[in-house]
This record gives C-alpha cells, structure tokens and sequence, in this order.
C-alpha cells in the first residue's frame, strides 16, 4: 500500500488530458506530433461536392450522412486527420 503513494503522486502531477483528442498525455512529452486530431466538426449534411459517400439504406434518414468537414471521415471514431500540440484545458485558445 504506501509503496504505491509516489507513483500516485508523480501520476497526478504529470497528467493532462487534451481538449481535442481526449487523450491523457504529460506536457514534458508533449510533441507538434502528439495529437491527432480534426480540426473541424463531425457534420450532418452533404459533402462540398454534393456527392454522398454515405450509402443511406432504406429507413435511415437523410441526415443519416455525418463526416468531418475537415477531411470526409464519416466514422466519429477515424483517426484525426491534422497533427499538433496536445491542448490542455488549461491552455489558451
Ligand atoms: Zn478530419
Ligand atoms: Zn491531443
């Protein structure tokens, strides 16, 4: 038991949890390449070039069609199409 309170308190003092990825990450490790991330919001219409790279089945509705309006990724869960600094919610903006 007291050999975990160091640990514990190293943990706390380090972690951060970054506003755009959601991920935990410790500044000292915090690189221009750490988060990936889109840089734009997970939308609920047709892509610029009007196409629909959705395939709507029948029952679904038309707003079915969701994907990034930075880079088309319809999976919320697509890895993040831009890289950068983890961002705190510390951070300014
Ligand atoms: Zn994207
Ligand atoms: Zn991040």
């Amino acid at each position: 038991m007291e050999k975990d309170t160091a640990t514990a308190a190293t943990a706390t003092a380090a972690a951060r949890v970054c506003r755009r990825c959601k991920a935990k990450y410790s500044p000292s490790d915090n690189t221009p390449r750490s988060c990936r991330f889109h840089p734009s919001f997970f939308v609920c219409r047709r892509h610029d070039d009007q196409k629909r790279y959705y395939e709507l089945k029948d029952g679904d509705p038309p707003y079915a069609a969701k994907f990034y309006d930075c880079c088309g990724a319809e999976d919320p869960d697509a890895a993040g199409c831009a890289t950068g600094f983890h961002l705190s919610y510390d951070d300014p903006e």
